[in-house]
């Protein structure tokens, strides 16, 4: 029996190459790229040092070889969140998404069996992520990722609901990816933003998205949140009986409870734990699982979700697991990605 078709639904890629917006624009730190040797780059911010990619990062043919070592066919790429710069002016900030953008349409146009692209849109401004939104459509991306909150505004805010509005109506998918950590500030020793504040941070998101109506509201909209949904499906008991007890505090926007959305939005699997990842199977249902790796970063599954393969799940749940959850969230179909 030939292996499954699998999908990568979430990775991060860059340009090799990124212009130099700080003196472009003239203030703020702007991420650039110091080719310091060769394969690998310094990802700065400012003049901060942020971390070290490599060519793993930036090359699609590299990316293609090592995917092939875990018999992954495609991956769904967008930007590292760093860059969204929410931060910046929005003109500024629609300049770096088209050009990030327009990276992405090109890659799609090149590879496309092996690349599906989600743009980055201006958040800060309404508008301007609309029409953003609508020119990542034209250029052939499936979607748009978006940080879990925008410049600590939550997502049920009613000037973010138009660019849910016409994710919807142009039929495009959003992945929601956790940045600008809830107290990042306080808790910088042992890696806390990324172990701590990343799962808090999506699950914020969930519950802006619920509580505030946006789901409610937009029934077709297809959402995926990262890292499994954060720690959101671990505290659905405490969320929903905080519902139950508390309606003046937490129904104000929505009266159906938190757990009638279980199978209505997606989660992809980077969990790093088979027991985890059943429970999240459990609730969200496997045909809302989609794998995911979050490649090519260290904290990410970069074994493409190996450790699923010795799980004992049923054929179906695998393959809704690999590929056929991913289809119906980024709105394609099989023929779309398969192998000829
Ligand atoms: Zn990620």
């Amino acid at each position: 029996m030939p292996a499954l078709l699998k999908i990568d639904s979430h990775t991060h890629i860059l340009p090799k190459k990124l212009p130099n917006w700080s003196s472009k624009f003239g203030y703020g730190d702007f991420i650039y790229l110091q080719h310091h040797k060769k394969g690998y780059a310094k990802m700065m911010r400012g003049n901060q040092f942020f971390r070290e990619i490599k060519d793993n990062c930036w090359d699609p043919d590299v990316r293609i070889a090592e995917y092939e070592q875990f018999q992954t066919d495609v991956q769904v790429v967008c930007t590292i969140p760093v860059m969204f710069s929410y931060w910046a002016k929005a003109m500024d900030c629609l300049d770096i998404s088209r050009f990030l953008n327009d990276h992405l349409g090109k890659l799609v146009e090149r590879y496309p069996k092996q690349y599906i692209g989600l743009g980055t849109v201006p958040m800060q401004d309404t508008e301007l992520a609309v029409q953003e939104l609508e020119r990542c459509k034209k250029i052939g991306l499936r979607g748009i990722q978006i940080g879990s909150n925008i410049n600590d505004e939550n997502l049920n805010e009613e000037r973010f609901f138009p660019v849910f509005e016409a994710a919807e109506k142009l039929n495009m998918a959003v992945l929601v990816h956790p940045w600008n950590m809830m107290g990042e500030k306080h808790m910088q020793r042992y890696w806390l933003p990324w172990l701590v504040g990343m799962p808090a941070e999506t699950t914020r998101a969930v519950c802006s998205m619920i509580f505030g109506a946006v789901l409610e509201r937009l029934p077709k909209l297809r959402v995926n949140f990262a890292h499994a949904g954060g720690s959101f499906l671990f505290t659905i008991g405490r969320i929903q009986h905080g519902f139950d007890c508390r309606p003046d505090l937490v129904a104000i926007d929505n009266n159906i409870p938190p757990k009638n959305y279980m199978g209505k939005f997606w989660v992809d699997s980077v969990t790093h734990d088979p027991l985890m990842l059943e429970y999240v199977i459990k609730l969200a249902g496997s045909n809302r699982v989609t794998l995911g790796s979050d490649y090519p970063f260290p904290l990410g599954d970069l074994e493409i979700g190996r450790f699923i393969e010795g799980m004992n799940l049923p054929t179906a749940d695998k393959e809704n697991i690999y590929y056929r959850a991913a289809l119906e969230w980024l709105g394609i179909s099989l023929n779309d990605v398969s192998r000829d």
